[in-house]
């Protein structure tokens, strides 16, 4: 059975088909530049590569275009778009009503539109995606996976803002959470990895990527994460600039005579990594600067690892003490040397990295055989969690 998996942003379109029976990935693609001079389309099925380059105006024409790749009589990945049993659909913000995947129906499609307001950026192209794919293929189901929905067991205490009640009333403001497919794999995944059960575990998980975020996982469960009512909140990441005193806003708004949305845009766009350094949003680029002796490289790196430290000794705290410490995502999967930043000096907490054992880039246990914690690096794989949960909805 074919599924095929879509993350549909506000101008790209990446997707990817996978076999059921042994979760092959059949081919991988991205249309580029949707709405935008220069459309392009890229697409490698095995060994086979798909280009082109041509007007693609809206969401609905990237679905067909993507169609006619996967369906390409020399490059493609299968004969007819029939063979296509179900689309699975990353949908960001999925509020408090999704607290999991779920088949799209009218009713559903009404309460993705009504989030809109909680993610503005994100929301309106994932329902895009979801109402191209249904022009396109009538007949075939639609399912959507929330990055928001594994953090809804949060308690309130983790969810809540310190501001008046009022507006979590009236206005749905809290914590989300983000990553979560991401949190939720690999924490999952680890228990398997370690073979030790889910229940009584205590997790933090590390997604860290261009966007970061980090969860306290008890149980099999999200009880708090890094990100908040928006993605920007939390540990220091490629742009962004996670934490800020909230004043901040106001001060510089009022010094430079600028919006607070523009303000937010510069905390959203220009911050972090590519703001302290001043080189770029890319963590190989700062090593690279950073190893010639940049001292705004070097503060970067610094102040990443200080912000993920932070957040590792909150979530010891509020799980009452850590089992296992993940590292995913770009960053958490490839990068020892910031690893080794984070890791320094947490031996008080029973956490000892493996130098050696560190080195690695594949699904590893890379703390020392005497450190109470156990510390791995586990690769995510958001689009195998999202293609299993449609899977499992279209079987009932
Ligand atoms: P992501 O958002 O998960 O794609 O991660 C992007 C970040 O991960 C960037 O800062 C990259 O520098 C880093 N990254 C991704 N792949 C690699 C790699 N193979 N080696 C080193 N860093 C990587």
């Amino acid at each position: 059975m074919k599924i095929l998996i879509l993350n549909a942003g506000s101008s790209s379109l990446k997707y990817q088909l996978m076999d059921m029976d042994g979760e092959k990935i059949l081919a991988k693609g991205m249309v580029d530049r949707i709405g935008i001079d220069g459309s392009t389309i890229r697409q490698t099925a095995g060994d086979k590569v798909f280009k082109l380059k041509e007007p693609v105006p809206n969401h609905t024409d990237a679905i067909h275009l993507m169609l006619k790749a996967l369906t390409d009589p020399e490059k493609g990945a299968m004969k007819s778009m029939d063979e296509i049993s179900a689309f699975g659909h990353r949908v960001v913000n999925g509020g408090e009503r999704f607290t999991d995947s779920i088949l799209v129906t009218d009713e559903v499609k009404e309460t993705i539109r009504e989030y809109f307001v909680l993610a503005p950026l994100h929301n309106p192209p994932n329902l895009m995606g979801i109402e191209a794919c249904q022009e396109a293929m009538p007949d075939t189901p639609n399912v959507a996976v929330f990055d928001t929905s594994f953090h809804q067991t949060m308690p309130k205490v983790s969810f809540m803002y310190g501001v008046p009640q009022e507006y979590y009333k009236r206005l749905k403001l809290r914590r989300y959470g983000f990553h979560g497919t991401s949190h939720r794999y690999v924490s999952k995944r680890v228990c398997e990895f370690l073979g030790i059960p889910v229940e009584g575990s205590r997790i933090i998980t590390c997604h860290l990527g261009n966007g970061s975020s980090l969860t306290a996982v008890k149980d099999g469960k999200s009880i708090d994460t890094s990100m908040g009512l928006t993605p920007l909140e939390g540990v220091l990441m490629g742009t962004r600039s996670g934490n800020l005193d909230p004043a901040i806003v106001q001060y510089i708004a009022n010094s430079d005579n600028m919006t607070v949305n523009e303000v937010i845009d510069m905390c959203n766009k220009k911050s972090g990594l590519i703001g302290i350094s001043g080189i770029s949003s890319d963590m190989r680029d700062i090593d690279a600067a950073a190893e010639q002796g940049d001292e705004n490289a070097i503060l970067a790196q610094d102040m990443l690892a200080h912000s993920i430290r932070k957040y590792i000794g909150a979530y010891a705290a509020v799980m009452g003490g850590v089992d296992v410490i993940v590292f995913t995502a770009g960053i958490g999967e490839n990068n020892a040397h910031i690893r080794t930043k984070i890791m320094r000096g947490f031996e008080y907490l029973g956490a000892k990295l493996d130098l050696e054992k560190n080195k690695t880039r594949e699904e590893a246990v890379i703390s020392t055989d005497d450190s109470k914690v156990k510390i791995c690096v586990i690769p995510t794989n958001e689009e195998l969690v999202i293609a299993r949960d449609t899977l499992a909805i279209i079987q009932g």
